[in-house]
């Protein structure tokens, strides 16, 4: 990646500030856009933990602990790529409420979340993996609860809504969110495109739902079913290495592919 680009969050920032100010924070805004980025931080949020198992596979085995096997493993291979920092949700066997998960994300200054989760679905013979991105129907609700909760006074994107005026910042706000629900469907294309190349997807291996997880409105977010524990044959590769190095691949690929070209539609 040119370490030069002009990122996301700076560009929306320096969008911000256009709308709002002198030639002078104009200026500086933009020189700001050319200083040398730190490496990208991704967030992963291994599902559930503590007293929520999660889904029970056939066998027993808790979706916790598959989720945190899985997400240890993606960050060991993420930061040994040297392109990245990472930090994850949850490290232990702890409870974290979804809205915490969401609020640690946004407070690191995540450039991309991704949580990990395994599914469970009615049908035995149900396979593969799959990804969500938010609906946009979710989307708009969680956006118009975000500004009344706010008051619009929050930080979204690294401007600080306060500054504007109530329609500046209503499409500001709007700007950033849209832009991150593009970002998220490219992301979960690149995700269905790597994974597929590697292991078993769900027939419908990309759709849309309110996942409370995914409403940042800053950050690109997915979530990753990686496999299928309600299917005995997938729940025994998931618990084994090589599976999990497969899954690994797949999706340390698919952030690669969502950092090598950030503007593609
Ligand atoms: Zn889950």
């Amino acid at each position: 990646m040119d370490p030069f680009a002009i990122d996301r969050r700076r560009f929306i920032g320096f969008v911000g500030a256009a709308a709002g100010a002198s030639c002078a924070s104009f200026a500086s805004a933009f020189a700001a856009t050319r200083r040398p980025l730190p490496l990208p931080l991704i967030m992963l949020d291994p599902g559930h933990g503590g007293l929520d198992p999660g889904c029970i596979g056939v066998s027993g085995i808790y979706e916790k602990d598959v989720t945190l096997a899985m997400a240890m493993s993606l960050a060991h291979d993420l930061e040994a790529s040297g392109r990245y920092r990472v930090r994850l949700t949850r490290s232990d066997d702890d409870f974290v409420a979804l809205f915490e998960r969401v609020e640690r994300a946004r407070k690191a200054g995540a450039d991309l979340m991704l949580s990990i989760h395994a599914d469970a679905l009615p049908e035995e013979h149900m396979r593969g993996a799959s990804v969500f991105t938010l609906s946009e129907q979710a989307s708009d609700r969680e956006a118009a609860a975000l500004a009344a909760r706010e008051n619009k006074s929050d930080l979204v994107a690294g401007i600080d809504l306060s500054h504007h005026t109530a329609e500046v910042s209503d499409i500001l706000f709007d700007l950033a969110r849209r832009d991150t629900n593009n970002q998220s469907i490219r992301l979960a294309r690149d995700l269905v495109t790597e994974l597929g190349r590697r292991v078993r997807l769900l027939n419908h291996s990309h759709r849309s739902a309110g996942f409370a997880v995914l409403k940042a409105p800053d950050i690109p977010s997915a979530l990753v079913e990686i496999g299928c524990l309600t299917n005995r044959q997938e729940e025994a590769q998931l618990q084994l290495p090589a599976y999990q190095r497969k899954l690994a691949a797949g999706l340390v690929q698919s952030v690669h592919d969502f950092f090598n070209n950030p503007t593609r539609a």
